[in-house]
């Protein structure tokens, strides 16, 4: 369905139609009617599906811009969201007159202080920032019409779910509230049930398997070898941008600085860096000035990297969970992508259940350790392979 079909606003269109959004996405589609109809909601959902617009276009439809007061309220878990959340908000709304603003940890409170006095419409805000805030008394939720908890799974992960459950309390009066989760154990669906009203539900994820449109690409290598593996690996490869995974900030700082001298454009993020420094980073990659980030899982999830056409795990996710969303910053929207991941002898028992779990065909570059018959001189084959565009080992299917 096109966004031109739905009733809304020509300034809105406009502004969609600037953004290139044309035809609706399938999580757009199912969650406009009831989130315009003041329903409550909750949806599984995963970033890359477009919930991000599919709440932020009724959500400033519903807000009106001649009243001074915060009318929107949307929790996120990390300050890399709230400003993703934001930056999309600022640009469906730039034909209005609604004024959005994110508040998180890590910047100027007094900024922000000054800006929440003179006029907010939606507020895109991390929890703890946001409890600062109210117990400083500069907010006021008594206009707030719809809340929104995004990423719910994370929200809870970070431990804020009593930090969530006091903002909400702090919405005295009878509003929307809508909640998005890419998972839903148990402690999700408790708080829906305690948070939300008769709430409509809706899934889009049926089966947590990897997205279709990425390639799942393997490599069994000694950890000396990993970087000239990973060389000849990009070398052979058409890239636009690459999002290098470490499992940790040693590393992160460690390989950035051992392999700049390879590749150009690189620069790297982990949550140790100041947020200023992290803010510049993920705006110079979005923007296409950089073409390799080394990071930890700080970018990991849920930010909109709709460029990168490889993701390299450079150590080996801890679990299926870390893979998916990992490798899930390529493959966006359709667009094809392409996972390399480094595979070491003690990582094999986490790779077999990876597979399993993720009905992921993996495709060798290289020595397929699962395979008995490698033989010495299959080996040699193989390794000159890799020099090549990498194809999928023979009788393996690519997940296409
Ligand atoms: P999200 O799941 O909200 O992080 O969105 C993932 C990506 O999809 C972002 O790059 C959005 O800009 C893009 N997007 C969202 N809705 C649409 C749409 N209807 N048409 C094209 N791109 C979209």
């Amino acid at each position: 369905m096109k966004f031109s079909e739905l009733d809304l606003p020509a300034n809105i269109l406009k502004a969609l139609k600037k953004m290139g959004y044309e035809e609706m996405t399938p999580i757009q589609e199912a969650t406009y009617p009831v989130i315009f109809a003041g329903q409550d909601l909750c949806a599984l959902a995963e970033t890359g599906s477009g919930k991000t617009a599919a709440c932020a276009i009724p959500l400033i439809q519903k807000v009106d811009p001649a009243l001074n007061a915060i009318q929107g309220l949307v929790l996120v878990p990390t300050r890399e969201l709230c400003m993703q959340y934001m930056a999309e908000i600022e640009k469906i709304a730039s034909t209005t007159h609604v004024i959005p603003y994110a508040v998180y940890g890590g910047f100027d409170k007094k900024i922000q202080i000054a800006k929440l006095k003179q006029e907010v419409h939606i507020l895109v805000a991390t929890p703890g920032r946001l409890i600062d805030l109210l117990y400083d008394g500069i907010l006021s939720f008594a206009q707030v019409k719809c809340a929104i908890l995004d990423e719910a799974d994370e929200l809870l992960k970070v431990g804020f779910l009593e930090d969530i459950e006091f903002i909400l309390s702090c919405i005295l009066h009878e509003h929307q509230t809508l909640l998005f989760s890419a998972t839903m154990p148990d402690d999700i669906k408790k708080l829906a049930h305690d948070c939300l009203r008769d709430p409509q539900h809706i899934s889009l994820i049926t089966d947590r398997v990897a997205p279709e449109s990425i390639e799942h690409y393997f490599s069994y290598t000694h950890p000396k070898q990993k970087q000239i593996e990973l060389i000849k690996y990009l070398e052979g490869e058409d890239i636009n941008q690459v999002l290098v995974f470490c499992n940790a900030r040693h590393m992160v700082d460690s390989l950035f600085r051992s392999i700049r001298k390879d590749l150009r454009d690189i620069d790297y993020m982990h949550a140790g860096l100041t947020q200023d420094k992290r803010s510049a980073t993920i705006e110079k990659f979005r923007s296409g000035k950089l073409r390799y980030l080394i990071a930890s899982d700080v970018a990991g999830r849920g930010l909109d990297f709709s460029h990168v056409s490889h993701v390299i795990n450079w150590d080996f996710p801890r679990d299926g969970e870390q893979y998916t969303h990992r490798t899930g910053r390529t493959g966006r929207m359709g667009r094809k992508g392409k996972a390399f991941t480094f595979v070491s002898k003690h990582d094999l028992p986490s790779f077999r259940k990876l597979i399993r779990s993720r009905k992921i065909t993996p495709c060798w570059i290289g020595k397929d350790p699962l395979c008995e018959n490698n033989t010495p001189q299959d080996r040699r084959t193989q390794t000159r392979k890799r020099t090549f565009r990498p194809r999928p080992a023979e009788g393996s299917k690519k997940t296409e």
